[in-house]
């Protein structure tokens, strides 16, 4: 129920005016946030670099409706990725993209164009570019898109939900030699018809997902903060004789910081997902939704203050 609200609250562009003009949010929002501009990006993947972490950047903005606002996006990636080559990155740090940040609302085409010259960009700083996946409705163009932009670039990574009914089906098309697909449950609203809604339901469903990924011949990314799936993921990788080198953990930066260090000294991949920017509220409530003590630790920073 908390969920739901909180996930309704993110599209609510009333809640958001009044978040986003609170001068107290600020200090609670960094603790998932790296900051707003290039130069905080690059300082905390630097930080996360130095820790033997890999890192995944997100320009914070979605769901954007004017061609101009998705111009200006994909001009941010490009200058991010050139700055991120600039500082010596590129094999550390890839970016992720939400493709409605770029123009996903506006038009199919046009944002196959854009996320290509983000993807292009990438290549030259010897990087790559993961596409988020977002809400359902957004399921089947995001893979369509994914899978034209995979001719030219084999290595743009793709993302499953596991809380999809679908889930364990995108992966067995999605599980093949060279392919990145990070596994992640599912950040957004969905109705009972095409995804799960129960905890142990989605957990399950994760399980069969790493299964047929650990299992196949691509390069699992497992997004996932929850200890058991994380156990389960190590399990896998025995059974399946996985070399450490051939599949990695992601978690979300600023949550549970020392699993992912931990991790990362047993030898593994571990990359860390680093959103910043000042389109924060969107990304900022889903993370709220997930776990109502992050939700405590907000209200009791609002309240003290
Ligand atoms: P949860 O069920 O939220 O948590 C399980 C357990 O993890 C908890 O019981 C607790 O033990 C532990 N835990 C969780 N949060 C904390 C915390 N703050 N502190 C301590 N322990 C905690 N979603 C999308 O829809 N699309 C995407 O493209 C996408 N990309 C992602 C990329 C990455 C790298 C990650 C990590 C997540 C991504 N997500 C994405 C979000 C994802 O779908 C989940 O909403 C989010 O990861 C929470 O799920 P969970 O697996 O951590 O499990």
């Amino acid at each position: 129920m908390l969920r739901q609200a909180l996930l309704a609250a993110s599209r609510s562009d009333g809640v958001r005016k009044v978040m986003e003009t609170a001068p107290l949010t600020r200090d609670v929002v960094h603790r998932f946030i790296a900051g707003e501009t290039i130069d905080d990006a690059l300082r905390v993947t630097g930080a996360l670099a130095d820790e033997g972490l890999l890192v995944s950047l997100d320009v914070l903005g979605e769901d954007v409706h004017d061609a101009s606002q998705a111009e200006a996006a994909v001009k941010h990636y490009v200058e991010l990725l050139e700055r991120l080559a600039a500082a010596g990155f590129g094999g550390r740090a890839e970016v992720s993209l939400k493709l409605t940040a770029v123009g996903q609302a506006i038009d199919e085409d046009f944002t196959l164009e854009n996320a290509r010259r983000i993807c292009t960009a990438a290549r030259s700083a010897s990087t790559t570019v993961t596409l988020d996946m977002e809400e359902y409705q957004r399921v089947e163009s995001t893979l369509r898109i994914l899978h034209e932009l995979r001719r030219d670039f084999p290595d743009t990574g793709a993302v499953v939900q596991a809380y999809l009914r679908r889930a364990e089906e995108y992966c067995a098309e999605l599980a093949y030699e060279g392919s990145r697909v990070r596994l992640c449950k599912g950040a957004y609203a969905a109705p009972e018809s095409v995804a799960f809604t129960g905890k142990g339901e989605v957990d399950k469903s994760f399980v069969r997902c790493m299964k047929v990924l650990m299992g196949g011949k691509g390069y699992p990314m497992l997004a996932t903060h929850d200890p058991r799936l994380v156990e389960i993921a190590g399990a896998l990788a025995v059974l399946y004789d996985r070399d450490p080198d051939t599949f990695e953990y992601q978690m979300l930066y600023g949550i549970r910081p020392q699993e992912q260090r931990r991790l990362a000294e047993l030898g593994a991949r571990v990359r860390v997902y680093v959103a910043y920017g000042e389109e924060w509220y969107g990304y900022f409530m889903r993370r709220m939704a997930e776990r109502p003590a992050n939700l405590g630790f907000f209200l009791r920073s609002v309240a003290t203050r």
